[in-house]
């Protein structure tokens, strides 16, 4: 960290300012310039409270050199991270497929979806039991109900199950019967949830908020990271932009973003960002083909008839077609 000093500091002032930073445990190299000083501060300014510096009487400005974020980061951590979820493992090279309905609808519904799914190559498969809605007047997620019938879809497909929780009062119940916690791009910033989901043993998926920046999504996944749970998968699922003609904009340079700042898995999901049933393939493929460590698809069986997120949604056949593709495509790039 840089900290500029306003020209004509006082030495005393300066001297202050000194002791204090050095009791904080930081080395300081000092830069006289003929109207500036100038402080490098040598150590871990991730615990600096950045606020309090720039409000200094003396301060002009100071500046980071280190990203605010520690656990997350592949300086901290430069081996990627590998996680296991009952064997299928994330974050090792291989690519991660992952698909199901939007919200869990009924029993039949689900097992029909998730008997689709598998045959075609997911290996887990996901499903919403808690729904969070733009319109409270939309379907909410059959809750406790479509726990149940998830559970009963893993235990008849082998495959581990994905759901989100939207509170922190629901965290222990998901953990009761999902491998994977969803956390939401609405719910990224939720601090009180994340910090819940962080004392938990479980894998977390946790998707880029709609107006998130990288930095921003880092620092959400440090907070499970900071709460003593290492096991953070990331989401890229597209952002918000001017443009209307696709429901989110994927942001595919952020999966590239984050290799580089991050050892944390990455996936895509592809359905968020598109809104569009017939763009998803091609969005899936150029995820894979940037380096994303899997996908996530929603997939239903009669989309017409879905109670959320039917437009967006791929018929089975179709899913089993990217998947086919997506295999291509990842098997160019490692030959790459
Ligand atoms: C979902 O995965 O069903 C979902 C609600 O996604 P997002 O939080 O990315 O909008
Ligand atoms: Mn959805």
């Amino acid at each position: 960290m840089v900290i500029v000093m306003k020209p004509n500091t006082p030495a005393d002032e300066l001297e202050k300012l000194e002791k204090k930073l050095r009791s904080l445990g930081f080395d300081i190299d000092f830069s006289q310039g003929a109207n500036y000083t100038i402080l490098g501060l040598i150590g871990d300014t991730t615990l600096i409270n950045v606020q309090q510096l720039q409000a200094h009487t003396y301060v002009d400005r100071v500046l980071r050199v280190q990203h605010p974020f520690k656990r997350v980061s592949r300086h901290f951590h430069p081996e990627d991270t590998v996680i296991d979820i009952n064997g299928c493992k994330v974050g090792n090279g291989n690519i991660i497929m992952i698909a199901g309905p939007c919200a869990v609808e009924s029993k039949e519904q689900l097992l029909t979806i998730a008997n689709h799914v598998k045959r075609s190559g997911a290996d887990l498969l996901r499903g919403g039991a808690y729904k969070p809605r733009t319109s409270p007047y939309s379907f909410q997620g059959l809750e406790e109900e479509g726990l149940k019938i998830l559970l009963e879809a893993k235990r008849s497909t082998g495959m581990p199950i994905v759901t989100e929780c939207i509170s922190d009062d629901t965290v222990d119940l998901v953990a009761d019967y999902a491998d994977v916690i969803q956390i939401g791009a609405r719910n990224m910033q939720n601090f009180a949830l994340l910090k819940k989901v962080g004392q938990t043993d479980k894998v977390i998926l946790l998707k880029r908020g709609m107006s998130a920046t990288i930095e921003e999504f880092l620092m959400a996944a440090e907070y499970i990271l900071a709460a003593g749970n290492h096991k953070v998968i990331l989401c890229e699922r597209g952002i918000r932009t001017y443009e209307t003609y696709t429901r989110n904009t994927l942001d595919i340079s952020s999966i590239v973003a984050i290799k580089e700042l991050s050892h944390l898995p990455i996936i895509c999901d592809p359905s968020h960002a598109a809104g569009k049933w017939e763009m998803v393939e091609p969005l899936a493929k150029a995820a894979i083909a940037a380096g994303a460590d899997g996908l996530m698809i929603e997939v239903h069986h009669q989309p017409e008839l879905a109670l959320s997120d039917g437009a967006q949604s791929l018929k089975p056949e179709k899913y089993t077609h990217l998947v086919q593709a997506v295999k291509q495509i990842h098997s160019i790039k490692s030959y790459v």
